[in-house]
């Protein structure tokens, strides 16, 4: 980071909990809305129809005959030859899906759709058993086996993913069904697992449940959902371990595990003990996600250190420039400290989408610039890297360099990313805003209006802004009648100069800053104005000398946003591109170009191969000559002409 101000550190009193702001409150214009609108209008519906060519459809329909194995078993525990495909993550797929229907649905109306997804809802209605237990797989492709494999198998992945669909539906349409459904299959699945004895005393190999039921527990009101969540997270990692226990029960051993080392799905030891991150990084987010609304919701201190321990250890040795995380496809996770790969790296979307997840999370506990500026991070750069500007094409991995062969995917074997960024930017809105008793912390600024009620008063708040091409943000606060709150605004580390003004007059910004948010209370009348001016520093960022990938290399950033090369703009061999330390940068406005962004440029030089001949090596170095390098935003790479793009420039 390039912050002249220290950067923020956890903060030390407990605050009360600030809760997202749902999502239909905030609408989002401008560079938000444009993301917004592309998910509404082509991704929601692109979902939809690969789901159903992938045959999904077939699968949890009751009327017609089941698809059977569609997608080959491909990972065994030693014991049964057929143990995981991921077309056992089906309904895990269909749940993101309505998701981002539903998420949609606020921004556009599309009757079409809501139709179908009503028909998908209407088939997992009658798939469902009389005990409440619903999955398509278990239920049409591998019956009898139900709670027989959690460490591999994903049986309460998807269902948390079903139950996160259905409180989204509910909160779009005003339709309870899906949710009536979940609510009942999560009542059997309280029934089978807890601390009572005669309980299974599992959990899911691959967490979202936790975080899943947190929501569902908000939406009805219903204690037990938290208390549950609350269980799967206590019991994780505990020894007798559920997994080894488990794996004996179906006759296999539990050593013959294909990852090997329990660390894979962080149940290696309890979570509370935990202090490095570890394993498969969309699991990783999930549980630290689900960890932190616990802390949030039981004030549970205990958790809340462990997860400053591990948000360290992610900052500080394995994520990316870009928010990206996850380097290795083996594990489709961690490696070791400093290991940050740029060609290979897997950085799957699902994982910074998990990042988002997760630190806007840690926002429950108060606001603290230390996790807002890293989802937004993760937010502009790894995550919706992810999906084309068009909204209909989408990435698995987000390499920070590429020689011309990576590109967007149609579809994939394992579908998971499309339908999370889908769900993620069309949510956006939910990830602006903190709401207290008597507090609203602003996390994310852009062009948005967004209305809440305080201290029992209705309040429109308006951000006027082309955040993040330009960093003057007009603010206007329009309550019914004159409440008093506090507003907390962040104050980004990355901006080096800013500027807060109340109704004109300068606020001390030194002073009112704390973790980096600044605190303004006053009774807040109708037409009361914010003004605040955050310079679009640019800098070139350096990466930790025991990053062997990146030493000798600089990184270029502007504002929020991470930049790369594209050979688009540059012509090929990006990699013989070096940038002089005391090269010039320079901002653009190009508003043609990407749907309109800033561009950054520099004088750098390249070295030529045309006078070298054939030799393959030479006493001499190669000459170089002047070139004038143009960077684009990272996220917005591979939307024109195919070809190389580098993130990490050579210095020189
Ligand atoms: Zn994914």
């Amino acid at each position: 980071m390039t912050a002249s101000q220290p950067a923020a550190q956890p903060s030390a009193k407990p605050q009360l909990a600030f809760r997202p702001l749902p999502v239909p409150q905030v609408d989002v214009r401008g560079f938000w809305g444009d993301r917004v609108e592309a998910v509404a209008t082509r991704t929601a519906e692109i979902l939809y129809d690969r789901c159903v060519e992938a045959r999904m459809l077939e699968q949890i329909d009751p009327d017609v005959p089941s698809p059977g194995v569609v997608i080959p078993f491909h990972v065994s525990d030693g014991f049964t030859a057929r143990t995981v495909t991921t077309q056992m993550f089906w309904d895990s797929d269909w749940g993101k899906t309505i998701e981002t229907a539903a998420y949609s649905l606020y921004r556009r109306r599309n009757p079409d759709l809501e139709k179908k997804i009503d028909a998908v809802i209407d088939m997992y209605g009658k798939l469902q058993q009389e005990d409440g237990y619903l999955s398509s797989w278990y239920q049409r492709i591998q019956p009898g086996l139900r709670w027989t494999n959690l460490r591999d198998c994903h049986e309460l992945y998807c269902a948390g993913h079903l139950i996160e669909g259905a409180v989204a539906y509910f909160q779009a349409t005003g339709k309870r069904k899906l949710l009536d459904i979940l609510s009942r299959y999560v009542d059997h699945i309280g029934s089978v697992f807890g601390p009572e004895p005669g309980k299974k005393k599992g959990y899911c190999g691959h967490e979202e449940i936790e975080l899943a039921l947190v929501k569902l527990a908000r939406v009805t009101g219903e204690k037990k959902y938290m208390d549950l969540a609350k269980y799967f997270i206590d019991q994780r990692g505990q020894q007798p371990h559920y997994f080894d226990e488990e794996a004996r029960a179906r006759g296999a051993d539990p050593k013959a595990y294909h990852f090997k080392t329990y660390e894979y799905n962080q149940s290696h030891k309890p979570v509370r003990e935990q202090d490095k991150v570890v394993g498969h990084a969309v699991r990783a987010m999930y549980l630290y996600s689900g960890m932190a609304d616990i802390a949030t919701e039981y004030g549970d201190d205990t958790l809340r250190v462990a997860l400053d321990r591990l948000w360290d250890d992610l900052m500080t040795k394995s994520l990316y420039v870009t928010g990206g995380l996850g380097p290795s496809a083996h594990n489709e996770g961690f490696t070791s400290d400093y290991d940050l790969p740029n060609d290979t790296a897997y950085a799957e979307t699902c994982a910074s989408v998990g990042l988002v997840f997760w630190a806007s999370r840690m926002l429950g506990m108060g606001p603290n610039a230390r996790y807002a500026d890293m989802m937004e991070r993760a937010l502009y750069n790894g995550s919706i890297s992810g999906l084309s500007l068009d909204g209909s094409l989408f990435f698995y991995e987000n390499p920070l360099e590429s020689r011309g062969g990576h590109h967007r995917w149609k579809w994939h074997r394992c579908p998971c990313c499309p339908p999370n960024i889908g769900r993620m930017v069309a949510s956006i809105g939910s990830y602006f805003y903190g709401l207290a008793d008597d507090a609203l912390a602003v996390h994310l600024y852009g062009d948005s209006t967004a209305r809440f009620e305080i201290a029992g008063r209705q309040v429109t708040l308006v951000q006027t802004s082309s955040y993040p091409w330009d960093g003057a943000i007009a603010i206007e606060i329009g309550p019914e009648a004159p409440v008093e709150f506090t507003l907390h605004l962040r104050i980004p580390a990355w901006c080096r100069k800013a500027a807060l003004r109340v109704n004109g007059k300068l606020v001390d910004l030194e002073a009112a800053t704390v973790d980096g948010y600044a605190a303004i209370r006053r009774k807040w009348r109708q037409g009361d104005k914010v003004e605040l001016d955050l310079e679009m520093s640019m800098a070139r960022l350096f990466a930790n000398p025991q990053v062997r990938q990146d030493i000798g290399r600089v990184a270029l950033a502007r504002g929020p946003l991470i930049y790369c090369v594209e050979e688009t703009d540059n012509g090929g061999g990006l990699y013989r591109i070096a940038l002089p330390r005391e090269a010039r940068l320079e901002a653009h406005k190009e508003p043609n170009l990407l749907g309109g962004i800033v561009t950054l440029s520099a004088i750098g030089s390249r070295a030529e191969t045309e006078n070298w001949g054939a030799d393959l090596y030479r006493p001499e170095p190669p000459v170089t000559q002047e070139t004038k390098l143009k960077a684009v935003p990272y996220f917005a790479w591979d939307n024109r002409d195919p070809g190389e793009m580098l993130v990490w420039l050579r210095e020189g």
